[in-house]
């Protein structure tokens, strides 16, 4: 059978769900709780992520969107529950402020073993209405585990990062990853970027569960991202436009 999607335990009842076949490596995240279970993400939306989230949980499930770009929300289309950070309620329910064509030049970026069903010419933005609206510092109970809502803006405007403080670990999407920070299209913000990067720090984090590339994020890598950011904001250098600044273990495009 070919597997799309690598499945990997983070403990007994949290998984990652992987696209590592795909240059741009998204990770969701399922949650399982007594109630209910959580999916961090969706990924690109190129192979079904429901088959493989029935595989593990048979509760109901509810989506969470750390933002609302395409390879956040690709499989949202599979589920009911979806639910989005206020800013970006607009962009999901059909004003995406990015052209389809660019999305797919994104996907085709570099050689990619697609699965044999999958045709670029079909593939489409996910929009729709979400079932609720997030707000900052909202804690989601789910059955024994608490998720709680923090809101990181600049990589795009509503985005958030989700801490689940018993376990201490933060789903930190496209704010925190061992790549290239992106904060060069024009819905994004280079110093709001560095001001969620500061406030992520202020919390007790054991884990970094990142939304791309390697799962293995050292804990430092939040203090390593905010002395990177501080340095280009110091020397007047934090504007959009002036490129790729290489760092130690990352990058940041502005
Ligand atoms: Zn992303």
């Amino acid at each position: 059978m070919y597997n799309w999607f690598t499945i990997e335990k983070i403990d007994d009842d949290t998984y990652a769900i992987s696209e590592y076949k795909h240059w741009e490596q998204t990770h969701c995240y399922l949650l399982l709780g007594k109630q209910k279970s959580i999916l961090i993400d969706t990924g690109l939306g190129i192979e079904n992520i429901k088959t493989v989230v029935s595989s593990i949980t048979d509760k109901p499930i509810q989506v969470i969107t750390t933002h609302v770009h395409w390879d956040h929300i690709g499989g949202h289309k599979y589920f009911n529950n979806i639910c989005v950070y206020e800013k970006e309620k607009e962009w999901i329910d059909g004003h995406f402020p990015m052209p389809l064509q660019a999305v797919k030049s994104n996907l085709l970026k570099e050689p990619c073993n697609f699965p044999q069903n999958f045709d670029v010419n079909n593939y489409k933005i996910f929009q729709g209405k979400p079932k609720s609206i997030l707000y900052d510092n909202d804690v989601i109970n789910f059955g024994g585990r608490n998720l709680q809502i923090l809101y990181t803006p600049g990589h795009s405007p509503g985005h958030i990062c989700l801490y689940e403080e018993d376990r201490g670990y933060l789903f930190s999407g496209d704010l925190i990853y061992e790549g290239t920070l992106d904060a060069f299209y024009p819905s994004t913000n280079p110093v709001d970027f560095m001001n969620s990067i500061k406030k992520v720090k202020n919390f007790d984090v054991d884990r970094i569960l990142p939304g791309h590339y390697s799962l293995n994020v050292p804990n430092d890598f939040i203090c390593k991202i905010d002395d990177g950011f501080s340095e280009l904001y110091l020397n007047n250098k934090l504007k959009q436009g002036n490129g790729i600044f290489q760092f130690n273990g990352f990058s940041i495009h502005i």
